[in-house]
């Protein structure tokens, strides 16, 4: 099962584990997505679609033996327009999905973020980094939803003795994002196409790491087949500054924007890269598409895209 299967990392997990014999429920209430993105896996005889809000308790007709665990809103500008339902995403939501992995005997992956992290304080980010959040700023009710879901998590294993794993994602991209949901990549590859000044907050000179996201679902499977606990993270270790990101996406695209400056964001991690040496190990995981790959491929999509 995958919770938050029709959105943009879901939907690739779900092509990967059809593509691997591997039967999938994606279960999804289509807050921040549209049922349009499961269309290519409909021809997959082992999916199947439930709309549903994880918030609510599971329906008793799925079964899983492993829970891969999705379902919020991740982009800043969904979180921030919906901050309760996202808050409940990550309580009640997490705890529907982890109560179904313990009835079902499964094994379940939470997916979590590099955001509990915060502004870091330390640098790269190991697992063992306790983070630096603001506990009331606007992206709180992303942070904390996720970090309460990381305790809840470890609550059940402790508790119940639930198999359960921790990934924290960094910053993934790829082809199928939506070109207004506000994060970085796909702001950049619109503004690009489109000629329009390629817009980067604050000074442009704090970092981030961007994994491409067939990347981030196989650390996923990789997750769920070993038996390591976690946290986990699954990221690309190589960083870059916003502005760096920019103009090599104005240099890919051929585009003729500018890249303007505007006002930075409340909160902003001005640091971003994950030491994934724990990934390596346990996992023989490790990103193989790099950046410049990546943002081409997805460029190349953006293109083909019907917004453009
Ligand atoms: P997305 O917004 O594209 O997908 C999230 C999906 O969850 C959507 O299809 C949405 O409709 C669904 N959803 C939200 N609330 C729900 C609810 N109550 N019930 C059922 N479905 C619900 O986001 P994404 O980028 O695919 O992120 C997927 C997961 O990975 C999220 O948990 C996110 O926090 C995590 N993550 C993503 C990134 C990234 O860079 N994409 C980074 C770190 C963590």
């Amino acid at each position: 099962m995958v919770t938050g299967g029709a959105g943009f990392v879901g939907a690739h997990l779900c092509e990967l584990l059809l593509e691997e014999d591997i039967e999938v429920i994606a279960v999804d209430n289509l807050a921040t997505s549209s049922a349009d993105s499961l269309d290519h896996l409909r021809r997959y005889a082992g999916f199947r679609f439930v709309r549903h809000d994880v918030t609510q308790p599971m329906p008793p007709s799925c079964e899983a033996d492993v829970v891969f665990h999705l379902a919020s809103a991740a982009s800043p500008r969904d979180y921030l327009a919906l901050p309760l339902e996202t808050l409940r995403a990550g309580s009640h939501g997490t705890e529907n999905a982890l109560e179904l992995a313990r009835r079902a005997r499964a094994r379940f992956v939470l997916a979590s973020t590099s955001e509990v992290y915060g502004d870091p304080l330390e640098h790269p980010q190991q697992e063992g980094y306790w983070g630096n959040v603001n506990p009331i700023g606007p992206r709180s009710v992303y942070d904390e939803a996720k970090r309460y879901a990381e305790a809840l998590t470890s609550a059940y294993r402790r508790e119940f003795g639930v198999d359960t794993a921790i990934a924290r994602i960094f910053n993934t991209y790829g082809p199928g994002m939506r070109a207004h949901d506000g994060r970085m990549i796909p702001a950049f590859l619109d503004q690009a196409l489109k000629n329009e000044p390629i817009t980067v907050t604050g000074t442009g000179e704090q970092t981030r790491s961007i994994c491409y996201v067939e990347d981030t679902a196989r650390g996923l499977l990789a997750l769920a087949r070993a038996d390591h606990p976690g946290p986990v993270n699954i990221g690309n270790p190589e960083e870059l500054t916003v502005r760096q990101v920019a103009e090599r996406i104005k240099h890919l695209t051929g585009s003729r924007s500018p890249i303007e400056y505007i006002d930075a964001v409340v909160d902003d991690p001005q640091r971003r890269c994950p030491d994934i040496s724990l990934a390596r190990d346990v996992l023989g995981w490790e990103p193989k598409v790099d950046s410049e790959d990546g943002l081409r491929r997805t460029a190349a999509w953006f293109r083909r895209a019907p917004s453009h």
